[in-house]
């Protein structure tokens, strides 16, 4: 049976619109899994370190009949092949996906949380996620409205499409 996921899609490195291009076609490649809609890209200042890039940021929408542990296996997967190397917490990366929240499911592993915990709190994953899922409700009851009318849109803007030019006053 098939699941509805939501995927978090950012870059900071090595041409990072297409790399969230690029990272979203391969969404639709990994197997019993398709891309029902993908949210409008954002700029966002970086989270953790200043001194990388700013980043684009936004958020598909997914169909997937692979459980929670083999998607995340097949993300990772698709960031390796982006060249991804983890090396400093939040620090540049060519490719992160981040499984925001898979049916209504909670999961507290070590190496899964879903929820992701950055869900509630981040403002480049709640605009791009209400963009296309605007009555969105989260496993706890608490719904996508809430949390953005207390989340700061500061540091993020729409990106003027195919203008990776655009910046975000610092
Ligand atoms: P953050 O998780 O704060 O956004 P990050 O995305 O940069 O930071 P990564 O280096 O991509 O962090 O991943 C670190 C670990 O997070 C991964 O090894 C993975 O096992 C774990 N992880 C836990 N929950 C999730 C999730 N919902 N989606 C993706 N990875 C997750
Ligand atoms: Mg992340
Ligand atoms: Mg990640």
């Amino acid at each position: 049976m098939s699941q509805t996921a939501y995927i978090s899609i950012g870059s900071n490195l090595g041409n990072p619109h297409q790399q969230v291009l690029a990272g979203l076609a391969k969404l639709g490649l990994i197997e019993a899994t398709r891309v029902v809609v993908s949210s409008p890209w954002y700029l966002s200042l970086p989270m953790g370190p200043k001194d990388q890039p700013n980043y684009i940021n936004g958020v598909a929408k997914i169909f997937t009949q692979l459980n929670p542990g083999q998607l995340l296996t097949a993300l990772q997967k698709i960031e390796d092949t982006h060249g991804r190397v983890r090396s400093q917490r939040w620090g540049p990366r060519t490719l992160d996906l981040d499984i925001l929240l898979y049916g209504c499911q909670v999961i507290d592993k070590e190496h899964l949380k879903i929820p992701h915990h950055g869900l509630k709190t981040r403002n480049f994953v709640l605009i791009p996620l209400a963009d296309i899922a605007p009555k969105l409700v989260l496993p706890d009851g608490i719904s996508l409205d809430s949390l953005l009318e207390v989340c700061s849109p500061e540091g993020i803007v729409p990106l003027a499409s195919g203008d990776i030019s655009d910046t975000i006053g610092q």
